[in-house]
């Protein structure tokens, strides 16, 4: 077995990953990123991203995360593939061991796993990802400028999103399972009192359709009940605003999770319950989730690890 000592391990390859292994680079931590089954996170599965700083014409997904990712290694970050299969913080140094039978032990820990959208689980959500299926209306929005959309949900993020494309798009459709919005008063007011969204209660998908794009779903109302119905609606977006899981599964019982099992820091720091295991991203960030936010997480992060080795 191979063991590999490390001032700053770092577990995921996004945006706070790539950016916490420029930033411990830099500070002379010589980090080791461990880069998970989906090098570059969840902007691999997105097309353009228009709205990243510094990149005025717009770009591709994979492309930014292929570009901070050798930004990282300029600076000599050691980046790897490989599977983290579990970690113990019980002690130091803490260790991290790989599927291939390789262990870590670090210093420090940065945990940018990310989180992962929720889909519904429809065969057609993958047939037309990136072809008008999208879980993310910020990122994705601007390409339904006046146009015809459906966001999937109920609660706070789905009433934002069907807000916020309400400011672009044509015209938006809220499809609820329930009779009614989980989502808090003042967003479900918002979203009510919006001529441009309309929000089908009790209705849940169970299709959609299209040439090589999304150009319609299929809808069933009231599923079950002696007044089921099924109907279509026109659209060209389909997005899915039913939750996030954040990729905690690992730590359980180790790092301090909340109800939902998003990591909970010290903000405005990255620390976690356990001295020298920092955590930057959509891993410990329920509420912005943007690129932006989990790169600045990560500076972050990498700061707090490097001060932490300063002070012992
Ligand atoms: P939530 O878990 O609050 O809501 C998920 C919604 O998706 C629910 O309406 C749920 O329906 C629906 N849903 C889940 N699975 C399915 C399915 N298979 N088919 C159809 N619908 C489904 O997630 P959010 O992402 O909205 O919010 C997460 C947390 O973040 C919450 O605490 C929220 O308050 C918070 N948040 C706060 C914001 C703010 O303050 N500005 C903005 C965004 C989020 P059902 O109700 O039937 O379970």
């Amino acid at each position: 077995m191979a063991t590999i000592k490390t001032n700053c391990a770092i577990i995921g390859g996004g945006p706070a990953g790539y950016t916490a292994a420029i930033y411990a680079s830099r500070a002379n931590l010589a980090p080791l990123l461990i880069e998970g089954m989906q090098p570059g996170g969840q902007l691999t599965t997105t097309t353009e991203v228009e709205n990243f700083p510094g990149y005025p014409e717009g770009i591709s997904g994979p492309q930014m995360m292929e570009d901070i990712r050798l930004q990282a290694q300029r600076f000599g970050a050691d980046i790897r593939l490989g599977v983290v299969t579990s970690v113990d913080f019980s002690k130091q140094p803490y260790t991290i061991n790989l599927g291939n039978s390789e262990v870590i032990e670090a210093k420090t820990v940065i945990i940018a796993t990310g989180a992962n959208a929720r889909y519904l689980g429809l065969p057609d959500e993958q047939r037309y990802m990136g072809m008008g299926v999208s879980a993310c209306a910020t990122c994705d929005g601007f390409f339904y400028r006046n146009r015809n959309v459906a966001v999937v949900g109920g609660g706070d993020t789905a009433c934002e999103e069907a807000a916020y494309l309400a400011s672009l798009a044509n015209k938006v459709y809220l499809i609820v399972r329930k009779p009614f919005l989980r989502a808090s008063k003042v967003m479900q007011e918002r979203v009510l009192s919006n001529p441009k969204i309309e929000v089908l209660f009790n209705c849940n998908t169970i299709g959609l359709f299209g040439e090589d794009v999304v150009e319609g779903a299929k809808i069933v109302e009231n599923k079950g009940t002696g007044n089921e119905r099924e109907f279509e609606i026109q659209i060209d977006g389909f997005f899915l605003a039913i939750g996030h899981t954040p990729n905690t599964a690992l730590f359980k019982g180790q790092v301090e999770l909340d109800a939902e099992g998003y990591i909970i820091v010290k903000s405005p720091s990255t620390a976690t319950n356990i001295p020298g295991v920092f955590a930057a991203g959509d891993v410990a960030d329920p509420f912005y989730r943007q690129a932006i936010n989990a790169a600045a997480a990560g500076c972050r992060a990498a700061m707090d690890a490097d001060r932490y080795l300063i002070d012992r």
